[in-house]
């Protein structure tokens, strides 16, 4: 009785895997197979039931494998075998049966890699995009350094300028880096440099580093922020990376309209400070607010998925304003431009 309750037991957790799984005996004969093996071969179960393993599937490395490992006195698991039946993509698992010291037979499972390949679609997604973005800013500089060798330095006012644009641009490429860098360590708390400053001041560097940006997309970039703010205690490099990403999205976004306007301003509430980046841009859906604080997020419909990115800057911003003890957030709807929040403690 207990055998055949053993037995019951058996067939019902092999009926139930998730994986498709089937055995064959020493002589080659399917001993069992189960529902997602039959529909992946396209078999009926029953019917293949002590049937030989060649009578109901195809010949091919998979079952030439599995008889390999029958005839065998001592055969060694055979792992990650790479099969392709329906033209799916499968990992399979051989396992030899003892029986008294003896092989009986080998039960094989399978394991679907389509999740696999979407992992690696979208790592393929993701390099292309950071060589994009590397690209664009790498090209600018040559571009302008080599206008300057062949002899534009020699006019002042044109070396200013070009000067002002590498800088620029290095400041680009510095972004980027910082972002990987801290998109490599998701889960790390970053190492804070705490001192007290003043808004003004973490916003001041944000807004010269955007003026010319701005101009040439025809934006305002405003500040309404005031000297008589409490103090904020902060890693003031890592939170004018948060500001520095705020202020280039609602640029970014903003250009993608034409004209428009980013406000940078500043309040305090409740032993509080709040920080707004409000921009008259896009704007973003509201089921994509919790989203494009995630790590790779970037959203794939509308205007916002032609200007590519890396869908790194919010998920490091909100690290690093969580690493402060603080909050980041969005309030937007299509259409209606975007205002970005960062409210941090204010100090005494
Ligand atoms: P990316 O480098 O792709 O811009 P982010 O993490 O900075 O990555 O932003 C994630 C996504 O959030 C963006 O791809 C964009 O779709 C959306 N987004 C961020 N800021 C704005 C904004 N100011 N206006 C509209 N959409 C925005």
């Amino acid at each position: 009785m207990a055998k055949r309750v053993g037995g019951q037991l058996v067939d019902a957790l092999i009926e139930g895997l998730s994986d498709p799984a089937l055995g064959v005996d020493k002589s080659s004969r399917i001993r069992f197979l189960n529902p997602k093996a039959a529909e992946l071969f396209g078999v009926d179960a029953r019917k293949a039931i002590d049937k030989k393993l060649w009578d109901v599937l195809p010949i091919d490395d998979f079952t030439r494998a599995l008889s390999t490992l029958v005839n065998e006195s001592d055969p060694e698991p055979k792992e990650q075998m790479v099969i392709f039946p329906g033209d799916r993509l499968f990992v399979a698992q051989l396992l030899p049966v003892y029986s008294e010291g003896r092989n009986t037979g080998v039960v094989a499972t399978l394991k679907d890699m389509a999740g696999m390949q979407k992992i690696e679609k979208s790592i393929e997604q993701f390099v292309t995009d950071v060589t994009r973005q590397l690209k664009v800013p790498l090209t600018a500089i040559k571009g302008f350094v080599e206008t300057l060798l062949e002899g534009a330095y020699q006019n002042a006012e044109i070396t200013r300028r070009f000067l002002q644009v590498i800088n620029e641009e290095t400041n680009r490429l510095t972004r980027l880096v910082l972002s990987l860098e801290g998109a490599a360590q998701p889960d790390q708390t970053p190492r804070l440099n705490l001192r007290p400053l003043s808004v003004l001041t973490l916003v001041e560097g944000s807004l010269a580093l955007f003026q010319d940006t701005a101009e040439e997309k025809n934006i305002r970039l405003v500040s309404e922020v005031s000297g008589e703010l409490p103090l904020i205690e902060v890693d003031q490099e890592q939170m004018r990376r948060v500001i520095d990403n705020l202020i280039d999205n609602a640029l970014k976004f903003t250009g993608l309209v034409g004209e428009g306007t980013v406000t940078v301003t500043a309040t305090a509430e409740n032993g509080q400070v709040l920080i707004n980046v409000t921009d008259t841009g896009i704007g973003i859906e509201p089921a994509e607010h919790p989203r494009i604080f995630d790590a790779f997020y970037r959203v794939e419909t509308g205007p916002a998925s032609e200007l590519g990115g890396t869908g790194l800057g919010l998920s490091v911003a909100r690290t690093v304003v969580e690493a402060h003890g603080g909050r980041i957030g969005v309030e937007s709807e299509p259409g209606q431009g975007a205002s970005f929040w960062v409210r941090l403690k204010a100090l005494g």
